[in-house]
C-alpha cells in the first residue's frame, strides 16, 4: 500500500492527478520568483456614483509573467493563499496601494479619491494584522480614510471578538470596510450585525442574473434595503449594462463598479480616466482640508 512504499508513494497517484501536483508546484515557484523579480501590477478599477462620477478605485492584482503572460487573480490567489506566499504578496500590495494613495493625495485633482484593497482571511487572520496596515500606513503617508479593506466572509472562521477587535483598531484610525462578495457566503446576518463595518459589496454573480432572475433581483434588492437600515454604503460590482444599472438605482444602490463604467486598468490609463472627469462631489468635498 501507499504507505508503506514510502518516497515512492507519488507513483500510486493517478497520471492526471500527478500532472496537478506538479503544475501546482511549478506555479508557487513561479509565484515566489514573481514575488522576487517584482512581476506583480496593482491595476485599477473604478467606482462611481450614481452619475457614474469617479469615487475611487478598487486595487485588483496581477502577475506579469514572462512565461504565462497577464495572470488573473482568480488563478494565482487561492494557490498563494494554500502556499503561504499571500502573506508577503498581500503585504506588497498593501504596500503599492498605499504608496499610490499618498501619491494621489499630493494632487488636487485626485486628493479626494479613495482606494479598496482586497485583504484575504489569512491576511486578516495574522496575529499582527493591525500593525501591519498602521505601519504601511505611516511609512507611506497614506491617509487612512482614504483606505478601504474589502473584506470576505470567509474571515468570519476565525473568533467573532478578534476579528471585532482589529476591525475596531483599524476604524478608530479611520480606515473603511467594505465585506466584498456580498450574499455568497455562509455567515448569518446576526454575526454581520457585529461588525464595524462601512460598506457592503452587492457580488456580481445577482447583478449578473438580475434582468433574468427575480431571486437576484429580490436578493440584491434586500441586500441594498439591509444597507440602508444598518446604516451602511452599499456598492454593486460587476455592472456591465446600463439596464442593470438603472434597475439598481430604482432599488436605491448608491454605488457602482464593472465594465460598464472601467476595466481594471493600469495605473496610466486610470490616471488618463482622471484626467478626463472630475472627482464626484463626494469625493471631492472630502478632500477638501478639514
Ligand atoms: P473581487 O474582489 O470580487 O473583484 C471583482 C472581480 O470582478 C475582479 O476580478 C474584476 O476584474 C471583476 N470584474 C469587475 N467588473 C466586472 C464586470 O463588469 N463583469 C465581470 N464579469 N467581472 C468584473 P479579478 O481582478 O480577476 O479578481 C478576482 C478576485 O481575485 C477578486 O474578486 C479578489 O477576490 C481576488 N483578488 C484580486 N486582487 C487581490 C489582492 O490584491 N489580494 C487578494 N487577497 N485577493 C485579490
Ligand atoms: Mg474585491
Ligand atoms: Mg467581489
Ligand atoms: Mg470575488
Amino acid at each position: 500500500e501507499a504507505k508503506a512504499a514510502g518516497r515512492n508513494a507519488l507513483r500510486f497517484f493517478d497520471p492526471q492527478m500527478q500532472a496537478a501536483v506538479t503544475q501546482r508546484a511549478a506555479l508557487v515557484s513561479g509565484l515566489r520568483e514573481g514575488l522576487r523579480k517584482q512581476q506583480f501590477r496593482l491595476y485599477y478599477q473604478p467606482q462611481v456614483d450614481r452619475d457614474g462620477r469617479l469615487l475611487g478605485f478598487e486595487a485588483l492584482l496581477r502577475w506579469q509573467s514572462p512565461q504565462r503572460g497577464l495572470v488573473s487573480p482568480a488563478e494565482f490567489v487561492p494557490v498563494a493563499e494554500e502556499s503561504g506566499l499571500i502573506l508577503p504578496l498581500g503585504l506588497w500590495v498593501l504596500e503599492s496601494a498605499c504608496s499610490q494613495l499618498a501619491a494621489w493625495a499630493r494632487q488636487p485633482a485626485s486628493a479626494g479619491l479613495s482606494l479598496a484593497v482586497n485583504v484575504s482571511a489569512s491576511q486578516f487572520a495574522r496575529a499582527d494584522f493591525v500593525e501591519q496596515v498602521l505601519e504601511v500606513l505611516a511609512r507611506t503617508g497614506a491617509n487612512p480614510r482614504r483606505l478601504k479593506l474589502e473584506l470576505t466572509e470567509s474571515l468570519l472562521v476565525a473568533r467573532v471578538e478578534e476579528v471585532i477587535a482589529k476591525m475596531s483598531a483599524l476604524k478608530a484610525r479611520g480606515v473603511g470596510f467594505s465585506l466584498d462578495d456580498f450574499g455568497t457566503g455562509y455567515s448569518s446576518l446576526a454575526y454581520l450585525r457585529r461588525l464595524p463595518l462601512d460598506q457592503l459589496k452587492i457580488d456580481k454573480s445577482f447583478v449578473r442574473d438580475l434582468l433574468v432572475d427575480p431571486n437576484s433581483a429580490a436578493i440584491a434588492h434586500t441586500i441594498i434595503v439591509l444597507s440602508q437600515t444598518m446604516g451602511l454604503a452599499v456598492i454593486a460590482e460587476g455592472v456591465e449594462s446600463a439596464s442593470q444599472r438603472d434597475l439598481l438605482a430604482s432599488l436605491g444602490c448608491q454605488a457602482y463598479q464593472g465594465y460598464l463604467f472601467g476595466q481594471p486598468l493600469p495605473l496610466e490609463q486610470a490616471e488618463q480616466l482622471l484626467a478626463a472627469q472630475p472627482l464626484a462631489p463626494a469625493a471631492a468635498a472630502d478632500a477638501a482640508p478639514a
